[in-house]
């Protein structure tokens, strides 16, 4: 179901069970050769084609494409909700549902930047309602759902940024919108101090903007990813739909 699509009648009529997903996203520099809504375009067609499985028993909030990138500023174009603004509207979308009775509120996120803003909302969530014993407040980032891409051609274990996997699948999904990724050098992927997290800057990780080895993206690749995610992506809204 596409709340979008809803009247508030057929809202309030759904049952309170029925899990609410907001796609979260991001519009940021994606490198010399994709553009900056990569994020948001790749997350956009995993979930299109996890609707296709799940989506008689999950309700869809459209996906928000504003997301927390103040770590991209240095490259024009990029477009961040601070941490804590981006906080307090995960905070203010999850309320809305649950004003609205619902009780298994699920972000899926499509961009690193989100992780920990989005980790703090659901904590806060829980802690605000203490008293409820029915509510469920869930994220999951849709490379790190459990599902492994397993195709012996790729050579990158996790994902990167602009990197051969969003290159793949943006290669996939848009190539018209794919500059040109053949000639972008390698940039190492690890961080100095891991595993301690460190806080840092794009810049001072790249200077082209990419992170990984977008040069190895092939569509092919990139369709074994969707259909890798997405699949991650149905067997986790399933576990969630028929939960007790
Ligand atoms: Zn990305």
């Amino acid at each position: 179901m596409d709340l979008i699509e809803l009247s508030w009648p057929a809202v309030t009529a759904l049952s309170k069970d029925t899990p609410v997903v907001f796609p979260i996203a991001a519009l940021e520099q994606h490198g010399h050769h994709l553009p900056v809504f990569t994020d948001s375009f790749l997350l956009g067609e995993i979930i299109r084609r996890a609707k296709e499985s799940v989506g008689d028993k999950v309700l869809f909030a459209p996906l928000q494409w504003l997301g927390n990138s103040d770590h991209h500023l240095d490259f024009a174009g990029t477009l961040s909700a601070p941490p804590r603004t981006y906080l307090d509207l995960l905070n203010g979308l999850a309320e809305n549902f649950v004003r609205h009775g619902f009780r298994r509120i699920v972000f899926i996120n499509g961009h690193g930047g989100n992780d920990v803003p989005g980790k703090q909302a659901i904590f806060e969530l829980r802690q605000r309602h203490r008293d409820r014993d029915d509510l469920l407040f869930l994220l999951g980032t849709y490379w790190n759902l459990g599902a492994k891409p397993s195709d012996p051609s790729l050579q990158q274990s996790e994902m990167g940024h602009a990197c051969e996997w969003e290159t793949s699948m943006m290669l996939r999904l848009a190539p018209e919108l794919v500059g040109d990724y053949k000639g972008a050098k390698p940039v190492e992927q690890g961080m100095a101090f891991a595993p301690a997290a460190q806080g840092w800057i794009t810049r001072e990780r790249t200077r082209p903007g990419h992170i990984g080895s977008p040069h190895l993206g092939t569509a092919e690749k990139g369709e074994h990813l969707f259909r890798t995610f997405a699949q991650g992506v149905v067997s986790f809204l399933e576990r969630v739909a028929s939960a007790n």
